[in-house]
């Protein structure tokens, strides 16, 4: 089977840089929350126009910090998309909330504004728009919506590092901005790692306590928190790829308009809107022949993957929330017919070129 992310190839190109960084990490023995997390952070606030970015130890510790940090908890309802990975139901349920699911757009598979209202109710307190596969969720729309009803807003962008409408990044839109770096996410380190970012510096000092088991360090404890923290080794490595952040991205971007370019008379590819910079975490087309499209491929080697099978409000671990089949058609529709294919900056156009091929002559056959 060829890669359906190629770390190694990503890893051989800093391989040196990498190795320098970790072995003055193991020299110095300074594992936690020392110099490389600190600058980090302030690499990250400067990258995304923010004022407060904090380290943690993952995306989901991300957005469970972030919805304790902005007193999301019993007895509140927080918005979100069906169309996500699962972390971002679980980190409301963890904080004792309800998730309220809104259908998706049918092009961007983000959540869609024009369904939020809709679904206020004096308990709501926050949403959470996921800018799922890259893709930016419209920002502007959810921001005047979240204005007018007093809600808090946390971006789950945990797929989308350096994504931005017009010149401002994600992350950067609500309260509170998410982000994972597992490592297959478009910045990603070699193990876990996450962060908070948010212009709210009473947000930004209650997250770095609550990373920190509700301390400030001096064996004091205000309040009970977490063991949540990005440690040296991993911030160390995002310092090393962030220097190329951009230019991943701008590659991620050619190979998805040449797949676009290829495959958009025969399946529905991904759609931007004007002035969305999408950065391409995965790249997804949608047909109704998805299931023989992923098996053709696989045939001749080539890995593809269904982000995601089943929407939030169908998962048996959420059976009590009540949903049933039928409650949000269009998330349920992209999940039937969704299918990404190989995805990552230095892919080969040549294989861009072969994964349609096999693509357009499947779909001729049949
Ligand atoms: C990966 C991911 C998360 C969770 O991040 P982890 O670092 O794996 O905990 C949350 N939300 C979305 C949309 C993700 O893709």
């Amino acid at each position: 089977m060829k890669p359906f992310i190629d770390l190694q190839t990503q890893y051989r190109n800093i391989k040196d840089e990498v190795i320098t960084c970790i072995n003055e990490i193991l020299e110095s023995s300074h594992y936690i929350l020392g110099k490389n997390v600190k600058a980090f952070e302030e690499e990250v606030k400067s990258y995304l126009g923010v004022e407060n970015a904090i380290g943690v130890a993952s995306g989901t510790d991300a957005l469970h910090l972030a919805l304790r940090a902005l007193d999301i908890g019993h007895g509140d309802e927080v918005i979100t998309t069906p169309f996500t990975f699962f972390a971002t139901v679980e980190a409301i349920l963890y904080v004792g909330a309800k998730p309220v699911f809104v259908d998706i757009e049918e092009d961007t598979y983000n959540i869609d504004p024009e369904k939020i209202e809709e679904k206020i109710t004096p308990r709501t307190k926050a949403v959470i728009p996921v800018h799922i596969f890259g893709a930016p969720a419209d920002m502007i729309k959810i921001n005047e919506i979240a204005r007018k009803y007093d809600l808090k807003v946390i971006e789950d962008a945990a797929q989308a590092f350096g994504a931005k409408i017009g010149n401002k990044k994600v992350g950067s839109f609500g309260d509170a901005g998410c982000f994972s770096f597992y490592p297959s996410k478009n910045l990603g380190c070699f193990g876990d790692g996450g962060m908070v970012v948010t212009n709210d510096i009473k947000v930004a000092e209650k997250i770095r306590i609550l990373r920190n088991h509700g301390s400030r360090g001096r064996y004091l404890h205000e309040t009970i928190g977490l063991n949540s923290r990005l440690d040296e080794i991993q911030a160390g490595i995002l310092r090393i790829k962030m220097k190329h952040i951009e230019e991943y991205n701008e590659q991620r971007r050619k190979k998805a308009s040449l797949y676009t370019k290829l495959l958009s008379d025969a399946v529905i590819t991904p759609k931007e809107k004007d002035n969305f910079y999408h950065v391409y975490h995965l790249y997804s087309i949608r047909s109704s022949k998805r299931d023989k499209i992923k098996e053709t491929l696989s045939n001749y080697g080539i890995p593809s993957v269904v982000y995601y099978p089943q929407p939030m409000h169908l998962q048996k671990a959420l059976s009590f929330l009540g949903y049933k089949e039928g409650d949000l058609p269009v998330a349920e529709a992209v999940a039937g017919e969704i299918l990404s294919l190989p995805m990552y900056p230095e892919l080969p156009d040549e294989e861009v070129y072969e994964i349609s091929q096999i693509i357009l002559r499947c779909l001729q056959n049949s």
